[in-house]
Order: C-alpha cells, then structure tokens, then sequence
C-alpha cells in the first residue's frame, strides 16, 4: 500500500466504528419480488420497481427488438453521433404524459439533475430546495455555483421567508423539491410552491423520481425531472419543460452533452414502459399494498410506495434489517449521509407485484423486532 493511503484505511476504520462504512453485495433478481441474496430466495422490499415492470415480457421483447435492429451500445453521445429514431419518440411521450411542450432524455434520473440544475443557474443566482431532497439535486446546485439555501421540509411558510429574505440579491431563482420523498414517501405541497414560485418570479423543478401515476395532469408552468428507473423498470432520466427551457438544456446541459446515449434497447423499454404504466389499477394496487401494510403497523397511512419506519441508530437499523433477512425478507437499512443523522431507518418499498400475505407478515415480524 502506498503510505499515502492510510488515510482512507482511517476513513473506513471511523466509518466501520459507526456503522456507515458501505458495502455492496450480490443479489439476483428474480421473477416476482423475489430476490437471491447469499443463495437465499428472499421477497424483497428494497427494489424501485413499483409496477414489476423491470421483469415485464413485453418490454423485455421491445429491449431485445431493439438490440436485434441497432446493436447494444450507441456509439456516442447524441450530438456526436446522431439521435436514435427511439429518442425523438421517447421525448415525445414523456412531454405527453407530463403535459409539458417538449422533454429532454438523459443517462440517468442523477445525470439529468445535475445537468439541468447546472444549467439553469449560475453564480448570479439563487438556489433554494427542500431540506431533505436527493443528493444530485445538492450535488447539481454545487454545480451551477449558484448560492444555496434550503428551506424547512414541506414547510411553504419557511420557504416565503428564504425568498422574502433573499430573492432580490439575486437574479434568476430556482426553487427545488420532490414530488415523493425518497427517503421518507411523503408528498410536496406543490400547489403552495408553485404559488410562491409565481409570487418571486422564481422557477420550479421538481424531482417526479418516485411517481407511481402516469396518468395524473401535471401542473402548467413547473420542470419536471424524473427517471425511466423507478416505475418504468428499466434506465435513464429526463427533464419535460417548456421548449425554449429544453432547447436551452439541450445545448448547455454538460451531462447530456459529454456523456454517450442510453443503449437502444433502454430507450425500447422506456417506450414500452410508458404505455404500459398508464394503468391506473397498477397505481391503485401499490397503494393498496402499502397501506396493508401501514395499517398493520399503525403507521400513518401510505401516501406513496415509499414507507420508512425510522428506528434511530444506525446499528438497530442494521440489526433489524439482517433479522428480517433470516426470515425471508430482504428490506435496506437506510443511514446517514442518505437520511439525517439519528433518523436511521428501514424502508420499504411497496411494488404492485407484493402479495397480501407477505406484506401482512413482513409486518408483524416486523412489529416482534422494534
Ligand atoms: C433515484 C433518484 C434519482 C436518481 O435517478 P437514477 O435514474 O437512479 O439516477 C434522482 N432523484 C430522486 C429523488 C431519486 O430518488
């Protein structure tokens, strides 16, 4: 080891001592909700796929249809090389299903916050988001150089004072929240935003990552960003807006720029997907499955498929989610820097694919261990 490195050994020792040193292991997805871990079929709770759509034959077809036709790779970047006739049509549908002019497709959800949070503001500018948003919304605002403030979580009356405090140093403003936490599955109040956002002549984006409703209207005059890897069960990302907002992003946004197309083959999926989530009933069904489940528990009801049952520390988080584990279900410990320190949790993630049963015992195995 070069003596440079001791530094990091340290790191990992602290991280180790706290129980926030990371490590990745192997699981095998399977058929249903199931997932292999350490050659133990385990049902899953800890997968964003709220549709079951990443295992969907028709949208496996349009993937390999699709590699048949244009390879597996793109080649390059879509300014370089040239758009694959699936992007324009993908664009097209998104813009449709967010009731937007036009979208723009990125890599990945991450790849297209940071591109168009960067791109929007600069050093002249304003930046204030939600205290508990994804880290490549905070990365994107690092990004853009722009000063960054964040208000109180879900609190309209804590935003109003950042933006009557600070709005006028500024020039361009850019308020940022979730539609859907993703750490904590509760809901924006988007109507009282938006109304502050008109008042201060600011902008609105808005993270949709974990939408579960595709057929939902969404609000005139907002960015939305959003990711084909959640619901839709396959990759990437993408930013609907008005056209001259995507026109801008198109030529300006590093990370859509600098990086290489998506593989045909996801943008087949993404097309498929989209048509096939427009089903209500799925939105309805992993509904239905999360609040089995917070009715179980005597949690407040499920607004989403995002349930978090926060336990503290980091190490009972741990302990509980290794003794589910030895009894056949498979739900992530959720730690800091992800979630605030001493908010350690497990989160469950509920899928239209979950049966009654499972969820009913996940939850009062659950109840036995906290
Ligand atoms: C998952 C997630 C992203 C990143 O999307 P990817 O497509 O996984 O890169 C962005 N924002 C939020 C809120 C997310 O939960």
């Amino acid at each position: 080891m070069k003596p440079e490195e001791q530094a990091f050994v340290k790191k990992i020792e602290g991280l180790e001592e706290n129980n926030l040193l990371r490590q990745y292991f192997t699981s095998e997805r399977l058929q249903g909700a199931y997932v292999n871990i350490n050659c133990k079929k385990l049902i899953s709770f800890g997968c964003n796929d709220y549709f079951g759509l990443s295992n969907h034959p028709e949208i496996i077809e349009a993937a390999i249809k699709a590699t048949k036709k244009y390879g597996a790779g793109a080649g390059a970047s879509r300014l370089i090389t040239g758009n694959n006739p699936l992007y324009s049509a993908l664009e097209k549908e998104i813009s449709k299903v967010k009731n937007t002019e036009d979208a723009a497709v990125f890599g990945s959800g991450y790849l297209a916050n940071i591109g168009v949070i960067s791109s929007l503001a600069d050093r002249e500018d304003l930046i204030i988001s939600d205290k508990l948003v994804h880290a490549c919304i905070i990365d994107g605002a690092k990004l853009s150089g722009a000063k960054f403030l964040r208000f109180n979580h879900n609190e309209p009356s804590s935003l109003e004072s950042i933006l009557k405090k600070n709005r006028k140093k500024y020039k361009k403003c850019l308020i940022i929240t979730e539609t859907i936490f993703s750490m904590d599955g509760d809901v924006a109040p988007l109507k009282a935003i938006k109304k502050l956002a008109d008042e201060y002549k600011a902008f609105l984006v808005v993270d949709d990552a974990h939408s579960i409703d595709f057929t939902k209207k969404c609000e005139k005059g907002i960015i939305y960003i959003g990711t084909f890897s959640k619901a839709l069960g396959s990759y990437g990302g993408y930013v609907a807006a008005s056209k001259s907002i995507i026109k801008y992003i198109k030529t300006a946004s590093r990370s859509i720029m600098f990086s290489t197309a998506l593989p045909p083959a996801v943008l087949a999926a993404n097309l498929k997907a989209l048509e096939i989530a427009r089903d209500k009933k799925l939105t309805e069904k992993v509904l239905r499955n999360a609040e089995i489940f917070t009715d179980k528990l005597g949690l407040k009801k499920a607004e989403s498929a995002i349930v978090p049952v926060i336990v503290k520390t980091n190490e009972k988080a741990l302990k509980i989610s290794l003794e589910l584990q030895k009894v056949g279900f498979y739900v992530p410990a959720i730690r800091p820097p992800t979630v605030p320190v001493g908010t350690s949790r497990l989160r469950f993630s509920f899928s239209a694919i979950h049966k009654e049963q499972d969820i009913v015992k996940s939850a009062l195995l659950l109840k036995a261990l906290i």
